[in-house]
């Protein structure tokens, strides 16, 4: 195996394949944004955790998952559920989460549904990114957060796919054991207010809350 692949098996076909991987990215990033995009340098571990495989196309993730054939090969699995997104990462992490989903595996699922949207932020392909927080968010309705940190990532996801109106009111009304979920939840409702579906990070949180760090 050369420098710069992995080897990885299909967990549809069965075969082996040798994928390239992207270098691992050498700058420095620092805060999270407020739906846990990590920054530089984890944030191109996204490029470099999902593969798709040569011979039948199946969404390769970090580990092997089983995806049965007429699954893989359905018109479901090929449009992303007919959201036809454009081919890459960012469509294979969403049928990375479709296969999770599909095991019931409702959090792994829910994770590369945001991954998905993640790299259509990045390609600045905002209508494929909603498509896909949109997914996420008809996926949350199946299982509740379980602490106030999921409760955030939500709420983010919510607000950044311009569904705001959606939220369900008790998560709004609620005030969280911890401050700094009441606070970042403060900053979602001023951005909200103001309807803007921007990404932001915990930095600019702080900020825009007056808070010295
Ligand atoms: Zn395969």
């Amino acid at each position: 195996m050369s420098e710069g692949t992995v080897e990885k098996t299909c967990g549809c076909c069965g075969c082996k394949f040798e994928a390239a991987v992207p270098p691992a990215s050498d700058k420095e990033g620092d805060w999270f944004d407020l739906d846990q995009r990590p920054p530089e340098p984890m944030r191109s571990d996204l490029y470099r955790q999902i593969f798709r495989c040569p011979q039948c196309g199946a969404a390769v993730g970090p580990r092997l998952r089983r995806a049965p054939e007429d699954f893989v090969k359905s018109e479901q699995y090929i449009t992303c559920e007919g959201n036809d997104l454009p081919e890459g990462c960012g469509a294979d992490y969403y049928r990375l989460g479709m296969t999770a989903e599909r095991d019931g595996d409702l959090a792994t699922a829910f994770e590369a549904f945001l991954r998905a949207a993640w790299v259509f932020d990045d390609a600045a392909d905002d209508a494929s990114a909603v498509k896909c927080r949109c997914r996420c968010i008809a996926l949350g309705e199946k299982f509740p957060p379980t602490s106030g940190y999921e409760t955030l990532v939500r709420v983010d996801i919510y607000r950044r796919a311009g569904k705001w109106n959606d939220i369900p009111q008790k998560v709004l009304s609620e005030r969280y054991p911890d401050s700094l979920t009441n606070l970042i939840l403060e900053f979602e409702k001023k951005l909200a207010r103001k309807g803007d579906t921007k990404a932001y990070d915990l930095e600019q949180c702080f900020a825009g809350l007056g808070i010295k760090r």
